[in-house]
């Protein structure tokens, strides 16, 4: 018996003898099945082909990318806070370096994932740092492989500890969740978005998505909610999901204006007519 791994979305499954037929999230019309059709991995396999690739940004926040790519590519971020160690979004590689890193580091204290497309490996670093994994409940349908470690939260807000909260935007998921540490950027505050809020190729600005693969918009009335969400948080910087994807200095600024872009391009006002 193993527990498969889906080569496109990285999701890892509950056990079985034979591969699952399909991976349920890459066929649902947020993802996509490449031309060459579904194939599997393990978690074993996986960390003889790959190790991870680490980049450290501020102080106390670094990347984690699997490496070759795998899956949709995202680094996770190890974020090193007053009140405990956090693993924002997760990898389906874990090589026995980055244990050894992080085990120096302090360890995990906890581990929160903004949506299903990046759940991947989670029982996986769950186990071997004895963490806890934050989930927002109204995505618990997308979880492949479940597990004691999984901690479902529900509501709009969830505090981790002082100065930690995840955040539900909605938006590319019902549960979409972003993490807002307000120690981050030397106290001017940092927000962990995944793709919820996704940093354009630009660097300048934000979007959002019901599907990145699919080009399928969100309303506006879903993504100013959105912009709501994260009104009563102050924050400096915005990681986004790939290595490159930061926008540091005036990230919220950067938000209002791309909400306000977004609704006038879908709505078709403000010069997008
Ligand atoms: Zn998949
Ligand atoms: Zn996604």
């Amino acid at each position: 018996m193993l527990h498969f791994i889906c080569t496109t979305c990285g999701a890892q499954y509950a056990q079985s003898d034979e591969p699952p037929r399909q991976c349920l999230i890459c066929e649902e019309e947020r993802q996509y099945v490449p031309p060459r059709g579904q194939t599997w991995t393990t978690f074993a396999a996986l960390r003889n082909s790959h190790t991870n690739t680490f980049r450290q940004y501020d102080d106390g926040i670094i990347g984690i990318g699997s490496t070759p790519a795998f899956g949709i590519g995202q680094r996770a971020l190890f974020l090193r806070t007053a009140g405990g160690n956090i693993l924002w979004d997760c990898i389906a590689t874990l090589d026995a370096a980055t244990v050894t890193l992080i085990e120096g580091l302090g360890g995990i204290d906890a581990i929160a994932i903004s949506h299903p497309h990046f759940y991947t490996a989670m029982v996986e670093w769950a186990h071997a740092f004895d963490a806890r994994v934050y989930l927002h409940a109204a995505d618990r349908q997308w979880i492949m492989r479940n597990d004691p470690a999984i901690a479902l939260w529900d509501g709009e807000t969830k505090p981790l500890w002082d100065g930690v909260t995840l955040i539900r935007c909605g938006g590319h998921f019902a549960g979409g969740t972003v993490l807002h540490w307000a120690g981050g950027a030397g106290g001017r505050g940092v927000v962990c978005s995944g793709d919820i809020l996704t940093v354009a190729t630009d660097r300048k600005w934000l979007t959002f998505m019901r599907s990145y693969p699919n080009f399928i918009p969100l309303s506006a009335r879903t993504v100013e909610r959105i912009g709501l969400a994260l009104k009563p948080f102050a924050f400096a910087t915005i990681y986004g999901h790939y290595f490159d994807r930061v926008i540091a200095g005036d990230a919220k600024a950067v938000l209002e204006k791309s909400v306000a872009r977004y609704v006038a391009a879908v709505e078709g006002t403000r010069g997008y007519e």
